[in-house]
C-alpha cells in the first residue's frame, strides 16, 4: 500500500484511460503514476475477474436455456397435436 505524499492518505490503483493505471489518493485525490508490480497485480486481478464472470454467465446461460427450452418443446407438441387434431376433427365432419 502506498501513501499519499501530500495528504497521507492511501493510494489504490485506479485505470486512467484505455490502458493507462495510476495510483489515486482516496481523500484529496491527488495521482501519480503506479509502479510496475502494481500495474501488472491490478491486471492480473481483474482479467481473472472478467474472464470468472464470463465462465458463470455462460454456465448459467446454459443451464437456464436447457431449463427452458425442454418445457417450450413439450408445450410446443401439446400445441402442435391439439392443432393437428382440430383439422383433423374439422376435416372429418
Ligand atoms: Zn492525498
Amino acid at each position: 500500500m502506498k501513501f499519499c505524499p501530500k495528504c497521507g492518505g492511501p493510494m489504490v490503483p485506479v485505470k486512467k484511460g484505455e490502458n493507462k493505471i495510476i495510483l489515486k489518493c482516496q481523500r484529496c485525490g491527488y495521482e501519480m503514476p503506479a509502479p510496475k508490480e502494481i500495474i501488472e497485480r491490478y491486471r492480473a486481478v481483474h482479467k481473472t475477474k472478467k474472464e470468472e464472470k464470463i465462465i458463470s454467465t455462460k454456465v448459467i446461460a446454459k443451464v437456464e436455456k436447457s431449463a427452458v427450452s425442454k418445457e417450450d418443446i413439450e408445450q410446443a407438441k401439446e400445441e402442435y397435436y391439439e392443432l393437428v387434431l382440430d383439422q383433423i376433427g374439422e376435416y372429418g365432419d
